[in-house]
Parts: C-alpha cells; structure tokens; sequence
C-alpha cells in the first residue's frame, strides 16, 4: 500500500484511480463499506470517508487531502480511532499465522472519548428493567438461569458464525450480520473470534445492586485467539479495535468507552434494544 496519495480523494477531489482504490481498500480495512475497490470514487466511498471522518471530526467533508488528517487516520495501520494502534502492531504478519494472531491481541490504549459508540445511548439498567421485566428474581455474582417467562421465549441458541451462543433470539439475528459483515471485511480475524458468554443473569462484577446487561441476553463478551481483554487496564486488542465499527454500525455499544473499561463487551444500545422488543415472540 502507497504510504502517500497523489492528489486529494473524495467530495470534490482529484480523484486519481490509483488514489481512489487505496483509499477504497483502507477504508474497507477500518470496518467502513465503501463498495468494491473499483477506483470510482461514487457516493458509496464519499459516504464512507464522511462516516470515517465522523469518528475523530466534527463536520466530516468527505474530502481527504493529501497528507492531511484524514489521511493520517486511514493510513495508521489499524482502527479508525486516535489513540489506536500506536504500540508493536505488525499487521504485515502473514494472515493464520501465529504472528498475526498475536498481532490482534497485543492492546493499545483505548480510543479518546467520542470515537465510538458515535450517536449510540448505553442502557441503564432502570430502561432494561422497564422495558424487559427483570429476567429472574434473585441474582448473585454466578450465572442463573432466566425466569421471566417472556423472556424465556425469546431466548435461543444458535450459531452467530464463528461460534455457538445463548441469547435473545433478536441478539442474535443481529449478531449474525455483524459477524458476516467481519467475515467479508476481516477474514483472517473472523477466524479467530470466539466468545466468552452472552446470556447470564448475574450482578456487574464488583456490585450487588446493578444487573448486568447479560441478564437479558442483549450482551456479548468476546475473545480473539482464545484470549480475553483485561477489564479496567484502560488499554484494548487491536482486533477489537478493528471490528468496534462494524458493531457500533449495527447498533452495539462498545464497553472499552464505560467508565470501567471493558473492551471485550459489547451490548444492545438503546436503539437496537427498543427494536429487539418489537420483534418478540
Ligand atoms: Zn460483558
């Protein structure tokens, strides 16, 4: 990949080909959809390089000049965000390599407040409780079962591609798009994605009031290679730095931006909660 444009690519740019398509193929990488890298530069890559722009600026103008920040955020070797990617990422290692692997684990800082989770509401547990019914009557720190009948019904198992999980049947639906959309656009990191957890009626770690979002089986807690995210270090995997956009796109909440950083979960956000209700059996 050019380390630099020839000329400027975008919304009123020069849109050299050649230009067009690295910028097509690097947006492709950071979990955007600007269409096949055709070196056309349509509405489909404008509207791309707006929605990359709308993670670090306040008014994207689909316009990346040479040189410019656009172009330092596309070309920085991995997630769309500042403060991503800047520690030993090799994302050069051959893909199914043990090097590659490594690569998505290693952590980096997590991402500056306002680079994801853009225009998403987290769900407090009072929302969830209104809106869900509590899913069962008594919770302790360890998994139980749901008993809220409702609920109950609207619970499966299925596969979400790379892996099997228990969820609400809604979640899951949604889940499996997210995942096709990281097997066209990551392949070499879908394969590696397993999963530590969906539906489990339990209180947040550390608390004995809050319900975790997993009670109602609209949370999933993800693992790259087999390895889970530390909770709380501040710091996330470059894989999940990678497939964030894409969940945030479907509407899913990325825990690295809580308060208590966890990056390895990933829950409903409001909006995708409040259609999950509608779809109820
Ligand atoms: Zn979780």
């Amino acid at each position: 990949m050019p380390t630099q444009l020839s000329g400027s690519v975008g919304s009123g740019g020069m849109n050299v080909r050649s230009d067009v398509i690295t910028v097509q193929t690097l947006l492709t990488q950071k979990g955007q959809r600007p269409g096949t890298a055709d070196g056309i530069c349509g509405q489909r890559t404008i509207a791309a390089i707006r929605a990359f722009q709308a993670g670090f600026m306040r008014m994207p103008d689909g316009l990346i000049n040479v040189g410019g920040l656009t172009w330092q955020r596309l070309n920085s070797g991995g997630a769309g965000a500042p403060g991503a990617p800047t520690g030993p990422t090799p994302p050069s290692a051959a893909p199914g390599s043990p090097e590659f692997a490594r690569s998505m684990t290693t952590t980096v800082p997590r991402p500056a407040p306002g680079t994801f989770n853009v225009g998403l509401t987290a769900v407090s547990n009072r929302w969830m409780r209104e809106n869900f019914g509590m899913p069962r009557e008594t919770f302790s720190q360890d998994c139980q079962a749901v008993t809220n009948a409702v609920l109950k019904r609207n619970v499966a198992r299925e596969s979400v591609g790379p892996f099997t999980v228990e969820g609400l049947r809604p979640a899951i639906s949604s889940l499996k798009q997210v995942f096709a959309e990281i097997a066209t656009s990551q392949p070499d990191l879908y394969r590696l994605m397993g999963t530590a957890g969906m539906l489990c009626c339990r209180y947040q770690r550390g608390s004995t009031t809050a319900i975790s979002n997993h009670s109602w089986g609209t949370a999933i807690d993800l693992k790259i290679n087999g390895v889970l995210d530390t909770r709380g270090d501040n710091r996330v995997q470059v894989g999940l730095t990678l497939i964030a956009p894409i969940f945030n796109r479907y509407g899913w909440y990325w825990g690295a931006m809580f308060g208590t950083e966890d990056a390895m979960h990933f829950e409903a956000s409001q909006s995708l909660a409040q259609s999950f209700k509608q779809q109820f059996a």
